[in-house]
């Protein structure tokens, strides 16, 4: 029989604020363990919380822009579980009244362009951060930091519309693209601010109904997420076909073992006696705001792609390229902007620029080329100050240094030759020193043309206008002495 899969992501992004949901504390990375707590967030007793007003500008422009509905009612609920990571033994959430109903993605799957539904996008406060010495399992001793406890997050949810590992892969891409954009999260899977759970079932091909569903956590990049489904996807047809039922329950991602293992069962499963907050009012959304916020968003990559497609005339797959990230896509257009060749531009960034900055691991906005310096660059190939030859170790030159180009060919002296006297004089010593392959050519050896050419080529360092030589090169070959 053949299996479909069926898989919906649980995304949570941590919202780019300067402080806390529910007190004052610095949300920044990277400090010492529990600097950034307060009462509030270590959960004091007699302490309120109060929300971060920020934190729902920031929620609304994400659903929105995710074409979420936002209701004019969200309630805060308490989410009861007991754990050394939660203070106050509940974790604040959005539970029946979410910021955000419905919405979609759209993805690139083989070629088509699928939609993935969403179901709600809440708010909730972080958890904090447990450390062992030793294994989990077999700890000397454990520590908790709270410095994340009430960072802020909004907790994505995807109908299970996803059918492979790399649909889900590349959702996540895109969301991540997404979020980037609207500066809502700066989606560093690796330090958590992105972070995903997958729930997967399988299927027999084509049919409607839905399986037993597993739920993989502990998955902190993109490869992880696609290995652990493709796992798991084998693990769940292996299982049925040899006539075993499969159990609802959470699996962690292992990637020492390459495999997911059991973690906790259905009857293990939390009961979180979910109910409102009774120190939280209910977040009412003014429909003003809303619109304000939907005049403010940015162009999104899909319409950024569209249109360098249609009106730069770029090649669908180039134009995905360069919208991946806002700054890549800024620093094509500051280009375009100077030197108004979009397919010229564009090649130069996807081949010369990317290639540079892959090989050191560096992002567009370490880059040295400014778009001021690449779009030189283009003008004095375009103008016949320099050859297309020459360009390219100007580019090595102006990555190496973040010299601007013109002062890098006059230094080393990379000027174009345009003198026709000058090139003459180098053709004429060409000429007297291949008698031989002279002759060939004028016998009719159309090849040996190429290699004379060539010859010019090499005893002007590349610097000679090619167009020039291959005229001036034909004459002299042509006239008898
Ligand atoms: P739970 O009650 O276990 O949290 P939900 O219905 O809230 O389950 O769904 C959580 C996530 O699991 C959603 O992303 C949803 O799309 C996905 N999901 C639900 N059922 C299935 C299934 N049978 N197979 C795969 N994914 C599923
Ligand atoms: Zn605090
Ligand atoms: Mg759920």
């Amino acid at each position: 029989m053949e299996y479909e899969a069926v898989i919906g992501l649980e995304i949570h992004a941590q919202l780019l604020t300067e402080s806390k949901i529910f007190c004052g504390c610095s949300t920044r990375f990277g400090a010492e363990p529990n600097e950034n707590t307060c009462p509030v967030c270590t959960g004091m007793p007699g302490v309120l919380p109060v929300l971060n007003r920020r934190v729902v500008e920031l929620a609304l422009r994400t659903a929105v822009a995710l074409q979420g509905e936002i209701p004019t009612r969200s309630v805060f609920a308490r989410k009861n579980y007991f754990y050394p990571d939660l203070p106050k033994g509940y974790q604040i959430s959005q539970f029946e009244a979410p910021l955000s109903v419905g919405g979609h993605v759209d993805i690139e799957s083989d070629g088509e362009t699928r939609r993935i539904r969403l179901t709600r996008i809440h708010l909730e406060e972080d958890a904090g951060k447990l450390v062992y010495e030793g294994t989990m399992e077999k700890a000397d001793a454990g520590y908790v930091d709270l410095n994340r406890t009430g960072v802020p997050l909004i907790e994505i949810v995807t109908e299970p519309d996803l059918r492979s590992p790399a649909e889900a892969a590349a959702f996540l891409r895109k969301l991540r693209s997404i979020v980037r954009y609207l500066e809502v999260c700066d989606g560093n899977m690796e330090q958590g601010s992105l972070r995903c759970d997958a729930n997967v079932s399988i299927r027999p091909a084509g049919s409607e109904g839905l399986g037993v569903k597993t739920e993989l956590k502990n998955m902190n990049s993109f490869r992880f997420v696609e290995r652990a489904l493709e796992y798991e996807i084998d693990r769940q047809i292996a299982a049925v076909e040899d006539g075993e039922k499969i159990v609802q329950e959470t699996r962690l991602w292992d990637e020492s073992k390459n495999a997911t293992l059991s973690m906790r069962g259905k009857e293990e499963a939390h009961d979180y006696r979910y109910f409102p907050d009774p120190d939280l009012v209910p977040v009412e959304i003014d429909s003003a705001w809303v619109e304000e916020i939907r005049e403010g968003l940015p162009e999104l990559p899909d319409a950024k792609e569209r249109r360098y497609v249609e009106e730069l005339k770029l090649p669908a797959e180039d134009a995905r390229t360069l919208t991946a990230t806002a700054e890549l896509a800024e620093y094509f257009e500051k280009t375009v902007a100077l030197f108004p060749q979009a397919k010229k531009v564009s090649n130069w960034v996807l081949t010369e620029l990317l290639r540079e900055l892959n090989r050191d691991n560096k992002e567009i906005d370490e880059c040295a080329v400014t778009p001021e310096h690449l779009a030189g660059m283009l003008s004095m190939i375009e103008d016949g100050s320099i050859s297309g030859k020459i360009g390219k170790q100007v580019f090595e030159e102006m990555y190496r240094t973040g010299k601007e180009p013109k002062g890098i060919v006059k230094e080393k002296g990379w000027v174009q030759i345009q003198d026709s006297s000058e090139l003459t004089g180098v053709i004429e010593q060409v000429v007297t020193s291949h008698p031989d392959e002279v002759s060939k050519f004028r016998a009719g050896k159309e090849k040996v043309f190429g290699f004379l050419v060539g010859q010019v080529m090499k005893a002007t360092r590349g610097q000679a206008n090619p167009k020039m030589v291959n005229e001036l090169l034909r004459k002299r070959l042509a006239s008898d002495d």
